[in-house]
């Protein structure tokens, strides 16, 4: 009896033994599977890396890319395409002008008058959606269709303002997609993206097309100036201060567009405009450097993208990419170190479903338990209960993947300053101005503050004080309307 209670005994402490090395190994398990997520953090912070070197490193590269897209077609990945703009906005554009922005799945109709010395009295008209059948099917339905609009609208404004009709209306047309500028208002159609597929348009003058069903449907417009909402930007930018050179887009995507000698551009063999001056479309987003931080997250990013190997800059930059890149580290630290438990999260799995606004909401999380980092882990990766510590950690991974692509954005405008000698102090007072627009810049404050910032540090104390960002609001509505106008007969 004794005998067996002594056996008893040891059966137990043996089994509380077991059970303590069991928490023990599991305690191990768990610290080994923390230390191995801190270790994935820290290569990705250390290959994200963007010290000062390596970004004026990026700079100078995109400088050699410009000369090279500049002096022949096709001589580089930057397209710099001619955009046969050689006069801004001057900011004296008196009148009532007209914007059709066509950028995708809507196309709005603005009405714009301008009042001289930069003012704007802006009202916008109308905001319609394409019909999906309309995207697959032909030219002259889909510009019919837009036409059909138009004309409504300008029966409305009849309507609304009472104003005396306008002999001519004057027509700036942003038109969002790849096009072979011919002059300032004409342009064929290099191809569609999106999701449209309308294959007789491609390769017409979508000017052309436009101002045939505009005739159809009887609307007395005349298209002033196709654009894009780059230009846009930089004209609306140029509208207001007229020391804007450059103009930056940072939404979805990400463009540049800056003012280029004339003279500077071999691959122009047109006559020297007056102005002596050009407007270069960049399409920066295609830029690739081997001193750009790339790492493994991105090339699987970029090789399960619909366009590999194409816009490396802006899938490291823009705000269609950004939050796929923390979704793929998370998942791979789910995966590999059981960062959110012993199951990975399936929603993880799906691509694109962690969006940048919903990254930049955690980012910007200021509540002392990360109230909000919960918030987006449980409602859109339904991922529950995560401890303080992890929810720090995927703060730090959202300030890793955002810092460098404000960063990297820093050194291409800085590319560009250098490129247009404006990257030291100007003579007297005059700060050369950075016109920018797009939903990123606009709403991730950390992103712009990170990005402002590094365009100061890169420039130096000295030089950083001699310019100035202008947050161009809607650069691709009033900007082509502005175009419009400084392009009007
Ligand atoms: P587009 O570039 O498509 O013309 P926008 O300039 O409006 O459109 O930019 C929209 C993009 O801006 C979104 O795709 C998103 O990536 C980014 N964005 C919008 N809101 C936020 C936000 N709150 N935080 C971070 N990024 C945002
Ligand atoms: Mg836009």
């Amino acid at each position: 009896m004794r005998k067996a209670v002594v056996g008893a005994a040891v059966v137990g402490t043996a089994a509380v033994v077991g059970v303590a090395a069991l928490v023990v190994r599991q305690r191990m398990k768990r610290c080994g599977k923390w230390a191995r997520a801190m270790a994935l953090l820290k290569e990705f912070e250390e290959k994200c890396a963007t010290p000062e070197a390596k970004l004026k490193q990026v700079a100078d590269a995109l400088t050699v890319e410009m000369h090279a897209g500049l002096a022949s077609e096709g001589g580089s990945k930057l397209k710099m395409l001619i955009s046969f703009i050689a006069n801004l906005p001057t900011g004296d554009e008196d009148g009532i002008f007209y914007a059709l922005d066509l950028g995708g799945t809507n196309f709005r109709v603005l009405r714009v008058q301008l009042r001289g010395r930069g003012g704007v009295v802006h009202q916008e008209i109308a905001e319609v959606s394409i019909p999906p059948a309309l995207t697959g099917g032909t030219s002259d339905e889909l510009f019919d269709y837009i036409a059909e609009k138009l004309a409504n609208f300008v029966a409305e404004e009849e309507r609304l303002f009472h104003q005396p009709p306008v002999k001519q209306r004057e027509l700036g047309f942003t038109f969002s997609f790849p096009v072979m500028q011919t002059s300032i208002n004409s342009g064929t159609l290099i191809r569609w993206t999106k999701g449209f597929a309308i294959n007789d348009a491609v390769g017409q003058d979508v000017v052309v097309e436009l101002t045939k069903a505009l005739k159809r449907k009887g609307v007395e417009m005349r298209v002033a100036a196709l654009v894009n909402d780059t230009i846009g930007t930089l004209a609306r930018g140029r509208y207001t201060n007229n020391n804007v050179y450059l103009g930056v887009i940072l939404g979805t995507g990400t463009n540049a567009a800056y003012v280029e000698c004339a003279q500077a551009i071999p691959k122009w063999h047109g006559p020297l405009p007056k102005s002596g001056e050009m407007v270069i479309n960049m399409e920066w987003g295609n830029f690739r450097s081997s001193h750009l931080p790339i790492t493994e997250y991105d090339h699987a990013l970029d090789v399960g993208s619909v366009n590999p190997g194409e816009q490396i800059f802006e899938k490291l930059t823009s705000g269609m990419y950004l939050g796929e890149v923390l979704r793929r580290v998370l998942l791979r630290m789910a995966t590999e170190a059981s960062f959110f438990g012993d199951e990975v999260p399936s929603k993880l799995k799906d691509p694109f479903i962690l969006s940048t606004p919903d990254m930049s909401a955690m980012h910007q999380d200021t509540s002392s338990d990360l109230r909000e980092v919960d918030n987006k882990l449980r409602t859109v990766l339904e991922i529950r209960n995560t401890p303080l510590k992890t929810r720090r950690v995927v703060v730090e991974l959202c300030n890793i993947v955002a810092t460098r692509g404000a960063r990297l954005a820093a050194a291409g405008i800085l590319g560009i300053l250098k490129k247009m000698g404006r990257d030291t102090p100007q003579e007297g007072d005059r700060k050369t101005g950075i016109a920018i627009d797009g939903g990123l810049y606009e709403h991730y404050t950390e992103y712009r503050k990170c990005l402002e910032n590094t365009v100061g540090q890169l420039l130096g104390e000295k030089t950083a004080s001699s310019i100035v960002f202008e947050h161009s609001t809607d650069g691709s509505g009033i900007g082509a309307a502005l175009l419009a106008a400084s392009n009007s007969l």
